[in-house]
């Protein structure tokens, strides 16, 4: 039987009504296995929590110690399920996908939108998913949940009510879990050994450009910044007859902000090369997101900008590549 390890980081599953509670680790490991018992039957089960916090309190400090986990138990464990808060689980699996390269075993995010000791909970289910998916052949970090795996980094929080919490626009699901499970044949082999650097630069802001927005906003707000993603119309677009949007972003780059572009769309890709409101954005030395997430462009930026944090050139190039299926191979 394999192994698994379920990595307990908080969230609404272990919640008693909507408050995290403190868990003691031999309670809440019995308790899970108790609630679930259906989880031994798939593999052996250790439990381990790395903290208990609302997802909205985790970030670039809780993903290292994430990736120490998930290094240290590649030699014991066929697979690893990190249970998640829904509201950041696409930030922390993006994170998880760049940091582990060379990944040669599944690691399974889930969580819940209703605790598992509540009556109609989707806990259960996701956690049966997400560990019968940690036993097979799939070497990504994914998202399980309501009956698919998605892809980590291509995954994002799209509905705050429903079961069917998480989708990933522009990549079907790594599986599908019916009556069978379908594992589909994209699924990622390991491109190298593995290799874990679980270091992020925190310092990233956001973007959101608006009609008739003020240019200067953008040196406000990257004020102390290494990184800025400009999260632009359409293609790559921003403002430029009486907004001069690019001449700000060239301020920038100059002083040494590295400004990604990603598309406010909810599907397709950016072009910067298709309109004259995007040329000048590549002409600033803006680079070009393609159709990366929101969330996969914030992490991706934050481990670039910590794994090379003076050299511009493999930097830049670390972003435009494909490096764990986060965007579509140029
Ligand atoms: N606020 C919770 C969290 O992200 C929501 C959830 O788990 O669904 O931790």
């Amino acid at each position: 039987m394999k192994s698994v390890l379920l990595l307990h980081t908080g969230g609404t599953l272990g919640m008693a009504g909507r408050r995290p509670t403190p868990l003691q680790p031999d309670t809440w490991s019995q308790a899970i296995l108790t609630r679930v018992p259906e989880l031994a039957e798939l593999a052996n089960i250790d439990t381990r929590i790395l903290c208990n916090l609302d997802s909205s309190d985790i970030g670039p400090d809780e993903w290292g110690g994430l990736v120490d986990e998930i290094a240290a138990a590649r030699a014991s464990h066929d697979g690893m399920v990190v249970i998640h808060g829904t509201d950041t689980m696409a930030y922390t699996a993006s994170a998880l996908s760049f940091a582990l390269s060379g990944l040669d075993r599944p690691v399974v995010l889930t969580g819940s939108q209703r605790p598992l000791g509540e009556i109609r909970t989707d806990a259960r289910r996701n956690l049966v998913d997400a560990v019968d998916l940690a036993t097979r052949d799939i070497p990504e970090v994914g998202v399980c949940f309501d009956g698919q795996l998605l892809r980590g980094n291509r995954a994002s929080k799209g509905d705050a009510w429903a079961y069917a919490a998480f989708a990933s626009p522009g990549c079907p699901p790594l599986a599908r879990l019916g009556l069978d499970v379908e594992i589909g044949a994209h699924v990622r082999r390991p491109a190298g050994p593995f290799a874990a650097d679980g270091r992020f630069d925190s310092r990233v802001a956001v973007y959101h450009v608006l009609p008739g927005m003020e240019p200067a906003n953008l040196r406000r707000l990257a004020e102390g910044m290494r990184g800025l993603v400009l999260a632009a119309f359409g293609v790559g677009n921003v403002p430029m007859r009486t907004r001069a949007v690019a001449t700000e972003v060239k301020r920038l780059v100059d002083d040494g902000v590295t400004v990604l572009v990603v598309t406010q769309a909810r599907a397709g890709s950016v072009d910067l090369s298709l309109y004259a409101n995007g040329v000048g954005l590549a002409d600033a030395g803006a680079i070009s997101g393609g159709d990366l997430g929101l969330e996969a462009a914030v992490t991706k930026l934050m481990h670039a900008l910590a794994r090379w944090p003076e050299e511009v050139a493999p930097r830049r190039q670390y972003l435009e590549a494909d490096v764990a299926g986060e965007r579509a191979a140029r």
